[in-house]
């Protein structure tokens, strides 16, 4: 008989960070299910692993159950920009939450070991600098970056209900702002916005004074951070840090990405859009300690791959 490959599911496969998580898993020779309804990712981020035999694609979305046989899931099916996750904000909400409920229902059935890509944002505007996990945060219920945040908040609780009341084997992790290559060049987020601009010599929009900072990961550190949790000892469930603890202005990154890319744009100030966190930088001596994880690429290196694939999509 031949000896069973661990079959593990990504939620939101298509994506971002899916995309790349699928990469390494199938690279590793694991049996990847991929499971997206494309809202925000594409084919395209997954087009070189569709002749893989380790490798399947679902076509789903994640508000409905799904029925599956798996050892693992990596819960990521979300949009993750602003303007994506604000486009249909009631249908942002029951990705997280619905999502949340059918992937744990589904690792209790089947008793599957789940991870779910939590975030910065829980902590909402923070009154505490840096951010340790134990803060619990400075969130508004009612703005336009609420569905986000709480849809986030509450898949979280969900996580701990069923690791309580079901014994389901669980793994949270915060991310912080990552950034790297197969970023949707229109999702609004920071790093995709400049870049974009700074190759097109347009203006870059640095909104409110430039002043707020901000913690930019890329994207293979965070990868190994997660694969790292996932295969961790099953005591240490998180919650997690997972960022880059280097501290930057919008500002200054609007400038490191005007010289990285030799461009003639000029900035040009913008309103700052509401509930937008004035700071953000992760504490991550748990992760130090308990994953002895780190990341381990710096932003101007980090910066120079995301450029250079911004540049392959403008001239193919
Ligand atoms: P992304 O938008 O590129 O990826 C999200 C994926 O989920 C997309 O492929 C999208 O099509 C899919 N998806 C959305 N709704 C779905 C649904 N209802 N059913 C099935 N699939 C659905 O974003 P990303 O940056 O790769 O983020 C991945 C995860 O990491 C998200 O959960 C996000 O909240 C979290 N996260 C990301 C960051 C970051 O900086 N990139 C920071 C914090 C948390
Ligand atoms: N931002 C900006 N110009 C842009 C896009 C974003 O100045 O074109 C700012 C935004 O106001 C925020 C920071 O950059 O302060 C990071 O924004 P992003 O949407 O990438 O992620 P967030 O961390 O806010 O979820």
């Amino acid at each position: 008989m031949k000896h069973h490959q661990t079959r593990i599911l990504i939620t939101g496969g298509a994506g971002f960070l899916g995309s790349h998580l699928c990469d390494r898993l199938v690279r590793e020779g694991h049996e990847v299910l991929c499971l997206d309804n494309f809202f925000t990712g594409t084919k395209n981020n997954i087009r070189h692993l569709m002749k893989a035999p380790n490798f399947e694609l679902i076509r789903h979305d994640l508000a409905h159950p799904a029925f599956l046989e798996v050892d693992e899931i990596y819960n990521l099916a979300c949009p993750a920009s602003p303007i994506h996750y604000q486009y249909n904000p009631v249908k942002t909400i029951k990705t997280n939450v619905m999502g949340a409920i059918h992937m744990l229902g589904l690792a209790k059935r089947v008793q599957a070991k789940i991870l779910q890509a939590s975030t910065s944002e829980i902590y909402g505007n923070p009154t505490l600098h840096p951010q340790p996990e134990a803060y619990w945060g400075n969130v508004n219920t009612i703005g336009i970056r609420s569905c986000y945040d709480e849809g986030k908040r509450c898949a979280e609780t969900l996580f701990f209900d069923y690791h309580r009341q079901n014994r389901v084997n669980i793994r949270v992790i915060r991310i912080f702002n990552t950034y790297g290559p197969r970023m949707h060049p229109n999702d609004g987020r920071v790093v995709s916005n400049f870049i974009v601009q700074a190759l097109a010599d347009q203006d870059i929009t640095v909104y409110g004074d430039g002043s707020q900072t901000r913690s930019f990961c890329y994207v293979d550190d965070m990868i190994d951070g997660m694969v790292r949790m996932m295969n961790g000892p099953d005591t240490f469930v998180g919650p997690v840090n997972l960022g880059n603890p280097g501290e930057f202005t919008i500002l200054e990154l609007a400038q490191m990405i005007i010289r990285l890319t030799k461009s003639n744009s000029r900035i040009k100030f913008e309103p700052l859009p509401q509930d937008d966190p004035l700071q953000r930088r992760p504490d991550i001596s748990l992760a130090r300690e308990k994953l002895a994880w780190e990341p381990m690429v710096e932003l101007e290196q980090g910066l120079k791959q995301t450029i250079q694939y911004f540049r392959g999509l403008q001239d193919p």
